[in-house]
């Protein structure tokens, strides 16, 4: 199919409707972790404090420039909207202009970073040096000093991939399908061993770097952000028991720092592609985040959270609440002698509440008027937690009688130990694992009109 060519002369800020918009389902995207100073003659600072680390209530990140060198393709994956044989707009940037906008929107304030992605231009090669260039040029030519975030393109001379390294915080490959057999359905000439190779490369580099940064704290700095992949959720038929368990090996295999999930969105009418009527798989992906969370932080193995039995997380609560009401021999614990790890396994209990209460109890024993001020989501963990030998109520331990109640939780906490009723924005970072805005919808459906079940800002 013949492309809408757009004419050499296109005005840049036409180049960035289009190329800004082509990177929209691109969400591997956050950036943290990383200390970038500044000589005093360049321009932006990173800091690993993650000031450029913002997210919009579906997760996605909103604080960099999100853009594409090209959103032209020599590939014809299924899924894609730059897709070769698609007939959209088609622009790309020099190197020159990019830096241009980069500098002029961090000027205004606009944004704190850049996340420089791409379609295929000629070849992987050609690509990789186009976005070395932008990138060297950035921080030589525009001493730039802020966050950027560049794809590592599959099929690249290693070198050139190296030498971009050097100059990124973070660098992704994007593993786009959680299995093989998806890539060779809907992205052929793809595979999972061309995506996996630079991966390593990226991840030994890392490790050599480490190496020479303890022998030479002046030694340039390669991915100090770490790298990223980002995996489609819904386009092949994979059940999150898989796509978890991928996850966690590139994790543990691949030193990978973020694993970024992206509901499908059909944007081709092409019959190898799922139907979707419901649209894009939201609770899903926000349910693998939610695991995800658990993997990193809290200690837990994909393993525990499903099986091939039991292959798909449960819509009506969040993994780690699923995972109690599966185990409740475990329960009730004692707040005042658990250990941290057992602490975070609590519904209602994160990071930050376990290690308050393992400070705070050193001092004394904690009652729930403690606990409530500590940030631990009452009205769902009281199921399953005792202080000094009591729980909040007379309860029973029972796998109906607490899901139940967990559905129906308004007005039963005492005045004193409820949480303000709001219906803030919800994040993933905050300890009670929220919900997001369409899984109250389908809470909604479920219990038949229980609004109820959101009071206290969506945590149940
Ligand atoms: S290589 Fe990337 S940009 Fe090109 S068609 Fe595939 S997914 Fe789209």
């Amino acid at each position: 199919m013949q492309h809408t060519r757009i004419p050499e002369q296109l005005p840049v800020m036409e180049k960035l409707k289009i190329l800004s918009d082509a990177a929209k389902y691109d969400v591997a995207c956050t950036s943290s972790g990383t200390a970038r100073g500044n000589n005093g003659k360049g321009i932006g600072n990173c800091f690993d404090a993650g000031i450029c680390h913002s997210f919009a209530a579906d997760g996605r990140c909103i604080s960099l420039l999100k853009i594409l060198l090209t959103n032209e393709c020599i590939f014809n994956c299924r899924y894609c909207l730059n897709r070769s044989s698609n007939d959209v707009p088609r622009a790309t940037f020099t190197p020159d202009e990019i830096c241009d906008l980069v500098i002029g929107f961090y000027r205004r304030n606009y944004i704190e970073g850049l996340f420089l992605s791409s379609g295929i231009l000629n070849s992987p090669d050609y690509t990789m040096e186009l976005l070395y260039q932008t990138l060297y040029k950035l921080r030589s030519q525009y001493h730039f000093g802020g966050y950027i975030h560049v794809k590592a393109i599959p099929g690249a001379d290693p070198f050139l991939i190296e030498k971009t390294g050097f100059l990124a915080d973070r660098m992704s490959v994007n593993l786009e399908l959680p299995t093989a057999e998806g890539l060779r359905r809907l992205a052929p000439a793809k595979s999972r061993e061309k995506i996996l190779k630079p991966m390593r490369q990226v991840q030994n580099r890392m490790e050599e770097n480490r190496e020479e940064l303890a022998l030479y704290r002046s030694a340039p700095r390669f991915v100090p952000a770490g790298q990223s992949t980002q995996m489609i959720i819904g386009a092949t038929p994979e059940n999150d028991f898989q796509i978890m368990s991928v996850a966690e090996s590139l994790y543990k295999k691949f030193d990978l720092k973020r694993v970024f999930y992206s509901a499908f969105v059909r944007v081709n009418d092409d019959s190898a592609l799922p139907a979707l009527p419901g649209g894009p798989p939201l609770l899903r992906e926000h349910r693998l985040y939610q695991a995800d969370w658990l993997l990193r932080f809290y200690g837990f193995e994909a393993g525990e959270l499903l099986s091939e039995d039991r292959p798909n997380f449960n819509i009506l609560f969040d993994p780690k609440c699923d995972w109690a009401l599966r185990h409740l021999e475990l329960f009730p614990v004692e707040i005042n002698r658990a250990s941290y790890q057992t602490l975070l396994r609590v519904p209602g209990i994160g990071v930050k509440s376990a290690q308050r209460i393992v400070k705070a109890r050193r001092l004394g024993s904690l009652d729930f008027q403690d606990l409530k001020r500590m940030g631990v989501v009452l009205k769902r963990a009281l199921y399953f937690i005792t202080c000094r030998g009591r729980t909040l109520y007379p309860i029973k331990i029972e796998e109906d009688y607490i899901t139940r109640n967990l559905l129906y939780v308004k007005e039963k906490l005492p005045p004193e130990l409820r949480d303000d009723v709001t219906y803030r924005q919800l994040s993933l970072f905050d300890d009670g694992m929220p919900l997001s805005v369409e899984e109250q919808s389908v809470l909604l459906d479920v219990s038949a009109g229980s609004a109820a079940a959101f009071a206290g800002g969506g945590a149940i």
